[in-house]
């Protein structure tokens, strides 16, 4: 066996995020040990779950548990599992560098705004970490499961920059961190207090975690039981509290905050399987920044043996940010994530689960505004998804949805597609709304100041994700829903006469816009959208707003230019200005400004700018 002492430097990135969470993660300082527990309850069932296909790998010691030692002489503090275990390799790979993909993400997204990235801390499994809040020394001692006996490994550092390894020769299978704790941190080597932070923040670890009794000499060695150790989502609903929910979402997810909503349920049937669906209150890291591909949070248990994190295969990306548990009686233990890809067991799982949350989200919207308008704000736009993406629950979803509108107040999403419908006009035959990037840009839209006028209600939508799901949701309970900006408008309470009249009066005007503004329009014509305004774009049923294309263009994509269709107000002064126009060269410039003008508060961007500033520049300087 090789005895040296081997030094080694902490990559540079994990240096800072150290340093970093030692310092801002302060005001917690008590998770560390919610953190260490749950990482020796992630080995246990790990071996747990490897001892499935070799059993001689836990065989020697059956009995998984966390032990919880200290020593106030020493002041140590031990947190001890007799779980999986890590090799020399894995010790380096999992805690020496940057490997972890929650470290690099939290780098990346740091944006040295000391206040902000102290929030940002808090929605990770800082982990391991976490340990030097309290402690200036660790040691983690550390064999695998199935290795022999002399292939243990002590790995210490004081968490500044480095840490060394050794082997050693005694280890027992499993991990034991052993923090030094700092001369402050005495409360940690009190029985009652560490049993207190126990119940508090693990009591619902499915393992016993253990510990020396009270005034017990340590030689005597009488240890019991400090937490609940069964598994939550088994236990019957009447025996469960809200704070048992609570505490069971927190040491799930590593959130501060609370859940907002839960969804418990037992199915017994064809197939028989558990599941606790938990709503978060605020974004959890991962699902706003790190996209799909590495969904965590939802827990696939088999027969109460952790299986893997399967949020993808269990729930659609539109609900992502839902956090819990399943638990099924019936898929067989070597399940792989192919197998559970196309298993049909899985799949009607995961349309109950849709339903669930959906069911829980109904009960909030209806019992719980408060709290619903929090979820609207933390997760609105992610449901938006599955607008597209869920055919089958396309009215549920659309129901759930809330929006701005020109009835609502200020820019609060607080109007439902229900709501809408049920304050429509009489004669009123379709919803409207209008997209733009910014909601100030939406309420002053030209394109609908008729209907503003006239007291119809206009659903404003100026979410990025708004363009792209409107284009699924043609329909809500009957009506179909229209964007003010495209195609035919024609609103049944203007009379057709009145139209015609306006059309044959404004004709001259319109000929001679069609010809100072040639190619640059796909048409002029009247319409009926503008009270105030002299004139607007209007698109194609099928075009892309302008500010979308916009943000199609400037990601590099290539987004046909359609000719924009300029609507216009005869009634309004600028109109009638070019119409008494006599000097050719003026007419033109007037004509171009209208569209430019038209142009611009439709968000899009000008063809020629210079040319545009020369235009004003003549017309209002005679420059
Ligand atoms: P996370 O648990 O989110 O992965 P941590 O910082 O808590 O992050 O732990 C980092 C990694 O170190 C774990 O993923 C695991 O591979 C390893 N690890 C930590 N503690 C233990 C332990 N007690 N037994 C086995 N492996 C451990
Ligand atoms: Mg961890």
């Amino acid at each position: 066996m090789n005895t040296t002492v081997e030094t080694r430097a902490f990559e540079a990135e994990v240096s800072q995020v150290l340093h970093l969470v030692t310092h801002s993660l302060y005001s917690h300082k008590e998770i560390f040990l919610r953190e260490l527990i749950s990482n020796a309850s992630d080995a246990c069932d790990k071996l747990r779950f490897a001892a499935l296909s070799d059993a001689a790998l836990s065989a020697d010691d059956a009995d998984l548990h966390i032990a919880i030692e200290f020593d106030k002489e020493a002041r140590t503090l031990t947190i001890r599992d007799n779980g999986i275990g890590m090799t020399r390799e894995e010790v380096v790979e999992n805690i020496g560098t940057i490997a972890r993909s929650g470290t690099r993400k939290f780098l990346e997204s740091l944006s040295g705004d000391a206040r902000k990235d102290t929030q940002l801390i808090g929605q990770f499994g800082v982990g391991f970490y976490s340990a030097f809040i309290v402690a200036d020394k660790v040691v983690l001692s550390t064999r695998k499961a199935g290795a022999p006996a002399d292939a243990g490994v002590r790995w210490e550092s004081t968490g500044s920059g480095a840490y060394t390894l050794e082997a050693i020769g005694d280890a027992p299978r499993g991990s034991a961190v052993t923090l030094h704790l700092k001369a402050e941190e005495s409360e940690f080597l009190d029985g009652w207090k560490l049993r207190d932070l126990v119940k508090r923040y693990s009591d619902h670890v499915a393992f016993p975690i253990r510990m020396r009794e009270e005034g017990e000499d340590k030689d005597a060695a009488k240890t019991e039981t400090i937490n609940h150790a069964s598994a939550l989502w088994t236990r019957p609903k009447a025996e469960l509290k809200d704070e048992d929910y609570q505490a069971f979402y927190k040491s799930l997810s590593h959130d501060f905050n609370e859940a907002l909503a839960w969804s418990h349920n037992r199915v017994e049937g064809a197939q028989s399987y558990t599941s606790l669906l938990y709503v978060p209150e605020k974004p959890p890291f991962d699902a706003v920044f790190s996209g799909r591909d590495e969904r965590r949070g939802l827990k696939l248990y088999i027969r109460r043996v952790f299986i893997m994190d399967a949020s993808e295969q269990l729930l659609p990306g539109w609900l992502r940010f839902v956090r819990g548990v399943v638990d099924s009686d019936d898929l067989p233990l070597n399940v792989s994530r192919e197998i559970l890809q196309e298993n049909r067991l899985v799949a009607q799982i995961r349309s109950a689960c849709v339903k669930r949350v959906l069911d829980l989200l109904d009960k909030l919207a209806k019992d719980e505004p408060a709290k619903f308008a929090q979820f609207t704000a933390a997760f609105g736009n992610v449901l938006k998804e599955g607008i597209a993406e869920d055919g089958a629950n396309r009215e549920r979803i659309a129901k759930l949805l809330r929006f701005a509108s020109t009835h609502g107040e200020g820019a609060d999403r607080n109007v439902s597609l229900e709501d809408y419908v049920g304050r429509m006009q009489a004669g009123q035959e379709v919803i409207w709304y209008i997209t733009a990037d910014s909601h100030a840009a939406a309420k002053n839209s030209p394109q609908i100041e008729s209907l503003k006028a006239r007291g119809i209600e206009v659903l404003l939508l100026s979410d990025r994700i708004d363009e792209w799901m409107i284009g699924y949701l043609q329909e809500f309970s009957g009506k179909k829903l229209r964007n003010a900006a495209k195609g035919d408008f024609t609103t049944p309470a203007i009379d057709e006469q009145a139209r015609k009249q306006a059309e044959a009066e404004a004709a001259p005007v319109l000929d001679k816009l069609r010809k100072a503004l040639g190619d640059a329009v796909g048409g002029v014509q009247v319409g009926q959208r503008l009270t105030d305004s002299a004139a607007c774009i209007v698109l194609g049923e099928y075009d892309m707003a302008p500010h979308m294309q916009r943000l199609l263009r400037e990601a590099g994509h290539e987004v046909p230019a359609s000719k924009p269709l300029l609507e216009v107000n005869p009634q309004h002064v600028l109109v009638q200005r070019i119409a008494a126009e006599s000097d050719g060269a003026r007419s033109i410039d007037l004509a171009h400004l209208l569209l430019e003008e038209a142009q611009l508060a439709a968000g899009d961007q000008l063809t020629d700018p210079a040319a545009f500033v020369a235009r004003v520049n003549r017309i209002a300087f005679g420059a």
